[in-house]
């Protein structure tokens, strides 16, 4: 539906994401038609700094301040189908980053709860979430790798940023039945997993290899 032919700068930018969610996500493997509609209506370019509008929708991460980056698309989609939300869950997000995968979980969840370590850009996404609308995603600023006992048990939890192992405390703060997606390996490279938790019984199972930036903290690497 969306040749080649129209890949050009005069491409609007519900094109480029409609074209993003068919040839970087559907055409990929991401099935669910739930978080296809979500990465389909939320404005990526709404997230990222004006100079990088031109790539809002390229199949790469890019820059966000502070040293981080938002993931492509495809990761971002990966790991929210990984966490198979309802509308009724309650989630968390550890790595807010741009506010971008949040607007997601907004879109796909009953409330959100984003925590950050970096006041500027926790500040910077509360501040676009606000303006787009999304009264159900609650920016934090601190350490995500303590969780955020605050509106414990979490029927999902998704970290954004890589583990060095599966942080426990976010295990303990999940519903019986809750699910964790996390990326867990070195610095330098990691993979998804997606842990279950059952009654005593915690499950881990390995998914796609990514690479994010590290979670920093006191569950997780040293600054
Ligand atoms: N989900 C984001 C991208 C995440 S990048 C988006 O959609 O834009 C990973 C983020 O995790 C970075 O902003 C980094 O500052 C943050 N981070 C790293 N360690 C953290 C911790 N312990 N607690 C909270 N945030 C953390």
């Amino acid at each position: 539906m969306f040749g080649r032919l129209f890949h050009n700068h005069a491409e609007s930018l519900p094109h480029q994401r409609a074209r993003m969610v068919e040839e970087q996500l559907r055409a990929r493997g991401i099935r669910d038609e739930r978080v296809l509609a979500a990465m389909a209506k939320v404005p990526r370019e709404e997230f990222i700094s004006a100079g990088d509008i031109a790539s809002a929708y390229g199949d790469y991460p890019l820059p966000i301040g502070a040293g981080q980056t938002i993931s492509q698309p495809y990761i971002v989609a990966a790991m929210v189908e990984a966490l198979e939300l309802s509308s009724q869950d309650h989630v968390l997000e550890v790595g807010t980053g741009t506010g971008y995968q949040a607007a997601i979980l907004g879109e796909l969840a009953a409330e959100a709860w984003t925590i950050e370590r970096h006041a500027e850009l926790a500040d910077k996404a509360r501040e676009i979430l606000q303006r787009l609308g999304y009264a159900n995603v609650h920016v934090v600023t601190g350490d995500g790798t303590l969780g955020l006992p605050e509106h414990i048990p979490y029927d999902k939890i998704l970290v954004a940023a890589a583990a060095p192992r599966v942080p426990q405390t976010l295990v303990a703060q999940l519903v019986d039945g809750g699910r964790l997606v996390v990326p867990v390996g070195s610095r330098a490279e990691q993979q998804v997993f997606v842990v279950r938790k059952m009654g005593e019984q915690i499950t881990e199972s390995p998914r796609e290899a990514c690479r994010f930036v590290p979670l920093v903290g006191e569950q997780g690497w040293e600054p």
